[in-house]
């Protein structure tokens, strides 16, 4: 197909102020098409494999820049983050993935999936190369009315190791029946690496976590579902034959959409319509203020959250692609955190008996980014990153 050979007609802010810099582009990474998925596995160019065993899934969408980074493929790659497409890729991959809070960096270039949503973010092998990397990227940009002029600070200051004094809070509802047992005892066990380094550990509540994943599914599909309609195979898009008009919409949009973006067409569209809208999308706007307010909350009480960034380690290729409601609960610990607009950093805290990786996600409020840098970076430090097994 022609677009998979589609190069950019101009580069992206985030792009730019990277070549700036000096950065070297080595080439693009695998992704969920339109960056709908949690494996990889929708990608159109076939899914990219998880490389601490490539029976796995990378994790998605932005799993090609996971395993990359994973692998020493490259130094840093470039995601976005919607639902949680840096932090569960890298979670499953076993780098460090930081989603800044919403409009903290330009999506001046990055093609739209769920615009009340979209971050640009970043994984890297270190918390301090998120933190360089950020530090480059964030701020205002005239070409996106969403960024915001709050001052980029330097995120390396923050890099102390000293956590003495803060406090984190471990929500409960991030601790689950079904979860994995070693994804349990690991998120455990990092918070006590937090309290013996000064940090006081405690337990909180976030009520409206379990509303989170459906509200997501209803938000993020109707978005989706006014955002791809701009793929008509004229201004934007994949081109076929036809001999009318319409047949060419019918045409190009059969051809260019795969069946997780077909899906939430179809679901947005219906949760849109004039019958269903107040049902359906203006109760999940509600639900997600309720997600918003109980982070508000917690934030007033601790000044991070610990929790799992995924329910489990790396899940078999091919495992959940016929059943979309499980491949969705995947995003059940970062979707919150994306509805809410506040930051998450995704660091390493160990290996299944498998050699799979866990990760612990460190969320913090909007504009938050030096307390998740501080605490991801101590943790690393206390740690070791020497101690983990090679690949
Ligand atoms: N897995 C989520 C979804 O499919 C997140 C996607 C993303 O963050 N781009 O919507």
């Amino acid at each position: 197909m022609r677009e998979k050979d589609y190069s950019p007609p101009f580069d992206s802010t985030v792009t730019s102020k990277l070549k700036s810099v000096g950065a070297i582009s080595m080439g693009k990474a695998n992704c969920d098409q339109f960056a709908q998925g949690s494996s990889n596995e929708t990608s159109c160019y076939g899914p990219a494999l998880n490389p601490w065993n490539t029976d796995f899934v990378p994790g998605g969408t932005s799993g090609g820049s996971a395993a990359a980074t994973a692998a020493d493929e490259c130094i840093f790659a470039n995601g976005t983050d919607t639902g949680g497409s840096i932090r569960q890729p890298a979670s499953l991959c076993g780098c460090v993935g930081i989603k800044p809070s919403y409009g903290r960096v330009s999506r001046y270039g990055v093609m739209a999936m769920t615009s009340s949503l979209d971050t640009m973010g970043v994984c890297t092998k270190t918390v301090e190369d998120a933190a360089i990397y950020l530090g480059t990227v964030a701020g205002k940009d005239d070409f996106d009315a969403t960024t915001s002029e709050t001052d980029v600070p330097d995120y390396t200051k923050a890099l102390t190791g000293d956590v003495k004094g803060m406090t984190f809070g471990l929500p409960k509802e991030y601790f689950i029946d079904g979860m994995d047992g070693e994804v349990e005892t690991s998120i455990r066990e990092a918070a006590k690496i937090l309290e013996g380094l000064g940090a006081t550990i405690k337990e909180i509540s976030l009520p409206h976590t379990k509303y989170a994943v459906a509200t997501y599914y209803i938000i993020c599909p109707s978005e989706v579902s006014s955002n791809m309609a701009r793929y008509d195979g004229i201004r934007y898009g994949h081109t076929e034959e036809a001999n009318d008009l319409i047949e060419y919409y019918f045409n190009v949009r059969s051809a260019g959409f795969g069946d997780e973006v077909k899906r939430r067409i179809m679901i947005g569209t219906y949760a849109l319509s004039a019958g269903y809208y107040d049902a359906y999308y203006r109760q999940a706007q509600k639900v997600r203020t309720l997600v918003k307010d109980d982070f508000a909350k917690a934030f007033e009480e601790v000044d991070a959250l610990l929790t799992p960034t995924s329910p489990y380690p790396a899940f078999k290729t091919g495992e959940k692609m016929d059943d979309p409601v499980q491949m969705y609960l995947a995003d059940v610990f970062t979707v919150p955190a994306s509805l809410a607009g506040i930051c998450g950093l995704n660091v390493t805290c160990g290996f299944t008996k498998s050699k799979l990786p866990i990760g612990l996600q460190i969320l913090g409020p909007q504009w938050g980014e030096e307390v998740i840098f501080k605490a991801g970076d101590a943790f690393e430090k206390a740690v070791g990153l020497n101690d983990k097994p090679k690949l």
